[in-house]
């Protein structure tokens, strides 16, 4: 559960498991020793008051099923098994917002005097704004498609979809109209495996890239991403292009009246306001 204010941690310190995790054949065939320090942020607020299990997160099944998991898989790298179990944890327990996992291999086959090996991994609930739309064809049919496969993405969850709403097209290109809306969805996903599962749900819609701003079966735009900036060659976020347009910014700004752009610090609802005055 994608979570904004709460810093609450449990931390469970060096629960030791038998594991074959490791890259050598003896690792795998044999086994060894392997410490987890996990850290579990939930909000404790609703326990605090009540004093009821059922209200947090239990320490004790978390253990038993990061000891389960330890067994069960084998990875090669400490890596993996650090970050699948991260995201097994987040998808088992729904009232983390994050987890932070440190595998720790204190008999590592490293043939140096050192102390112990580990790695660490972050792993949490973020969420993003993600603006649909569609021109050919069963536009309606492409965009509840998109909404259905984002909500069988094992890594992402849809908790609001905008109204849809039919614009005449955008960019000077001679097309049919549009129908857009705008989905707020939580995921594990970091912003470029979004853009990829994205590009992957508009490419299963049929769509070609041939004219730029030109007719397309499902267009599928990261709009943000928490209020995390990014500015590569391939995915800017926030979307630059958003405060112009009144087809991103009605159906957001229905969705998310008060969310606010990391960089202007202007809501969605005065950017709506702005662009029709
Ligand atoms: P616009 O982004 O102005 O709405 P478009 O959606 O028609 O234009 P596309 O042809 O769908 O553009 O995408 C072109 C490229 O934009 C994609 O390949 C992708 O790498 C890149 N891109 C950059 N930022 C984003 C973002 N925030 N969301 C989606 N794609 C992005
Ligand atoms: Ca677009
Ligand atoms: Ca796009």
């Amino acid at each position: 559960m994608y979570s904004e204010w709460a810093k609450d941690e449990i931390h469970i310190d060096r629960l030791e498991v038998f594991a074959h995790h490791g890259v050598y054949p003896e690792e795998t065939r044999d086994g060894q020793i392997f410490y987890v320090n996990a850290v579990l942020h939930t909000d404790t607020s609703r326990a605090g008051k009540s004093d009821e299990l059922e209200h947090t997160v239990n320490y004790g099944e978390v253990s038993r099923f990061i000891t389960k998991w330890m067994q069960d898989n084998t990875c090669k790298l400490l890596e993996a098994v650090a970050g699948r179990l991260a995201e097994a944890l987040l998808l088992q327990y729904r009232r983390l917002s994050a987890v932070t996992l440190e595998i720790v291999k204190p008999f590592a086959p490293v043939k140096l005097p050192f102390g112990e090996i580990s790695v660490s991994v972050c792993r949490g609930w973020h969420r993003a704004y993600v603006a649909l739309g569609s021109n050919m064809g069963d536009r309606e049919g492409y965009l509840s498609g998109a909404l259905e496969a984002m909500k069988h993405h094992p890594l992402m969850e849809v908790r609001k979809v905008s109204r849809l709403l039919v614009t005449r097209p955008y960019g000077g290109v001679e097309q049919e109209d549009f129908l857009n809306g705008v989905a707020e969805v939580e995921t594990l996903m970091n912003p470029e495996q979004l853009l990829n599962a994205l590009q992957t749900m508009e490419q299963a819609a049929g769509r070609e890239r041939l004219v730029h701003w030109g007719p397309r079966t499902l267009d599928l735009d990261i709009l943000f991403y928490d209020k995390i900036v990014v500015e590569l060659e391939h995915l800017v976020i926030p979307h630059p292009d958003l405060e112009n347009r009144r087809f991103v910014l009605e159906p957001l700004a229905e969705i998310a009246p008060y969310f606010r752009h990391p960089v202007t610090g202007k809501t969605a609802m005065s950017l709506l306001k702005e662009l029709k005055s």
